[in-house]
């Protein structure tokens, strides 16, 4: 086994935090059985610890041990995770004592997901056990989709960060809360809401809680994967001294284009990375982005962009 990849799961062993890719970002991985590591989480992020993390699990066997499916569940686990492998996080009723109490901050759900990446799962099946994993950056601050925004972010908080280059998706997990009927999706993400509706032949629906300000959940916040410059949405020019972000064919001059071609999945790809980049304070005074269509994964970008943009 790789040798970096064997130390990691000795820091895990121990109780330590580590980082490694995901499809959807980089994941700040521990122990999701040991109270110790999902506390150390927390508080590299300095993440509210009363908000639960995700459950990352190597397939539907692990996270049987942990949450009750029916048979629907297992349907669209077995589908989302193993079929067309998207990013989809399932909400059900947690059946496991083993789960630190901090994970699922008390809840008596458990959100679980089973990462397409080689490297995330590698990780679980050499660990071989469920490891939680919230995105690897600060709380509050830009996503991390690439080794370096890892490093540059809280590089010096963890003693570990596996290498697995730029992740493919490029935005968070879609969130579908499957106790419910109909089924809600708590946070629009890498997966369409028309791909699940496709898949179950049913309609879903999205929490329209998370518009209110007493929403707790930090996905959920008004401010989150936030720049440092102030960001302005829907732009069609830039002023001076903002970076440009544009998204398909325009004549402006810009600094970055998400997608040149339009494509949503390449814009959700560079989204963050592009953010990240831009974010600098001695050579611009703000971010422009131009408006990018609110259809298929684009629910999840404006989601993200908008909470990015959100002054208080
Ligand atoms: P993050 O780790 O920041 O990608 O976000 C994890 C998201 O999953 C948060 O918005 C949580 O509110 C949500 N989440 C985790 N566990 C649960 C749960 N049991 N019920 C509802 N939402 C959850
Ligand atoms: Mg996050």
């Amino acid at each position: 086994m790789d040798k970096l990849l064997l130390q990691a799961v000795e820091y895990l062993k121990q109780g330590d935090v580590i980082s490694a890719p995901t499809d959807t970002v980089y994941g700040l991985f521990g122990d999701a059985t040991n109270d110790n590591a999902i506390k150390k989480i927390y508080e590299v992020k300095g993440r509210p610890s009363h908000n639960p993390l995700i459950v990352h699990v190597n397939g539907i066997d692990m996270a049987s041990k942990i949450a009750e499916f029916n048979n629907e569940a297992e349907c669209i686990a077995d589908y989302f995770w193993n079929i067309v492998k998207k990013p989809l996080t399932i909400v059900l009723k947690s059946t496991s004592n083993n789960i630190s109490k901090y994970v699922t901050a008390g809840l008596s759900t458990v959100a679980l997901r089973c990462p397409y990446n080689n490297i995330a799962i590698d990780l679980i099946n050499a660990f071989n056990g469920p490891l939680a994993a919230p995105s690897a950056n600060t709380s509050n601050r830009i996503s991390p989709t690439s080794y370096s925004m890892v490093k540059n972010d809280i590089g010096d908080k963890i003693p570990l960060i596996l290498d697995g280059g730029d992740c493919i998706v490029g935005i968070e997990s879609t969130i579908i809360d499957l106790t419910r009927k109909p089924y809600v999706i708590l946070r629009p993400g890498g997966v369409s809401k028309e791909d699940i509706e496709v898949f179950l032949k049913t309609s879903i629906v999205f929490d329209n809680q998370n518009d209110n300000d007493t929403v707790i959940a930090p996905g959920m916040l008004k401010k989150h994967y936030s720049p440092i410059l102030p960001l302005r949405i829907n732009a069609t020019t830039p002023c001076v001294g903002e970076a440009f972000i544009a998204f398909g064919k325009t004549d402006c001059n810009y600094d970055a284009n998400l997608s040149t071609n339009s494509n949503l999945y390449e814009a959700a790809r560079n989204l963050f990375i592009t953010l990240s980049r831009l974010d600098n304070p001695s050579k611009y005074t703000g971010i422009a982005i131009m408006p990018i269509p609110n259809i298929g994964i684009g629910v999840g970008i404006n989601d993200r962009i908008k909470r990015a943009a959100y002054k208080e």
